[in-house]
């Protein structure tokens, strides 16, 4: 299928701002020099040239703004329920949203927003919006552009969620943030970016919702995220009372196993007789590397087939932000064991590559 982006004889978009906090929306006050949250209501009179796009843009904060660090996934049932809620008024949505946890946040909401076919792009910025020297102004209005952008038929170029930054637009459910300091903070090393921006937009087509969901099915979502899940990080000498604590005694009902390289753990038998056990008592356990870079093969050593054989599900190449959000959506369904460890099983909203 070949998109064509919108020429200017084409309709307007309305989109719609959701602003959950974080660093974008800070600006100097005038009077005192402090940083001090800034009204995206007035965002025509801020960046007068977005009245140039052909797009309508209304915003909404959530409030109390937070900093994305506190987040939590009663944000997340509000920024579902947002959408839910005007995903027939709007063509689009941005959320605007804090670096450190946005990866995290798209994960959830990508898995959260079941049959989506609108973009709901998230951004944010490593410098407030009201610092000269800001990249949330880019990020802002490049966002706002992608999330109104659509074919000749009307048809949305990216129906899915997903994040920008930095002149990368990716699929969100694939980031991670990788900077604390550099303008260019997230990466996506699993999958191909969804466009680059320079300057035009080049759409990659090709990597775009290629799950294509049937979006004869009605939009929905599902605000049930379970947080009876722990994340289990290997360390060479990990004590076996540590992960006891955590695969057993902590009642957990998801595990996702960080390990090392292709899928790899230590094979001695306290080990591998912890991870069994949990299984046995109903646990899911997910393998994901620690390697960002690279998947999960649990058939090539020795050390990742006994996990094989003791029943662990496989992440692929999946993020440890999807594997966490995806664990939460899939148990927060309270489905019958082998329906829980079958969605696990299979990439849901593009999350792994199979
Ligand atoms: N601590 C901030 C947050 O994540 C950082 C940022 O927005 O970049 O909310």
């Amino acid at each position: 299928m070949t998109l064509k982006p919108h020429t200017s004889a084409m309709k307007r978009s309305s989109i719609l701002i959701i602003y959950t906090g974080g660093t974008i929306g800070m600006k100097t006050d005038e009077a005192t020099g402090a940083l001090v949250p800034f009204d995206f209501s007035g965002i025509y009179e801020e960046f007068p040239s977005l009245k140039r796009l052909k797009v309508d843009i209304e915003a909404i904060s959530i409030t109390p703004a937070i900093d994305s660090s506190n987040v939590s996934v009663e944000n997340w049932a509000v920024m579902a329920r947002l959408i839910h809620d005007n995903y027939a008024k709007y063509d689009g949505f941005v959320i605007l949203h804090g670096t450190d946890t946005m990866s995290y946040s798209a994960s959830a909401l990508s898995f959260m927003l079941e049959n989506l076919a609108k973009p709901v792009i998230f951004t944010g910025s490593q410098i407030p919006i009201g610092i000269l020297r800001t990249d949330g102004r880019e990020n802002l209005i490049t966002a706002i552009e992608i999330a109104g952008s659509h074919t000749e038929d009307g048809a949305p170029l990216v129906p899915e969620v997903a994040l920008y930054f930095q002149n990368r637009l990716f699929r969100g459910n694939r980031t991670t943030k990788l900077s604390a300091e550099a303008l260019n903070a997230f990466a996506s090393f699993n999958y191909a970016p969804l466009a680059d921006v320079g300057v035009n937009i080049q759409y990659n087509n090709a990597a775009i919702a290629p799950y294509a969901p049937d979006f004869s099915d009605e939009f929905r979502i599902s605000e049930a995220m379970s947080d009876d899940i722990v994340v289990v990080k290997l360390f060479p000498g990990i004590r076996p009372s540590t992960l006891r604590a955590m695969l057993l005694d902590s009642g957990a009902r998801g595990v996702v196993l960080e390990t090392y390289g292709a899928g790899n753990a230590p094979t001695s038998e306290w080990f591998v007789e912890l991870v069994k056990e949990a299984i046995s008592r109903g646990v899911i356990v997910v393998n994901v590397s620690q390697c960002k870079d690279g998947a999960v093969q649990m058939h090539l050593y020795e050390t990742g087939l006994a996990l094989q054989e003791a029943g662990v599900v496989s992440g692929h190449d999946m993020t440890i932000e999807a594997a966490v959000t995806k664990l939460m959506y899939v148990l927060g369904k309270n489905l019958p064991l082998s329906e829980t460890i079958n969605l696990m099983r299979r990439p849901l909203r593009g999350e792994f590559t199979l």
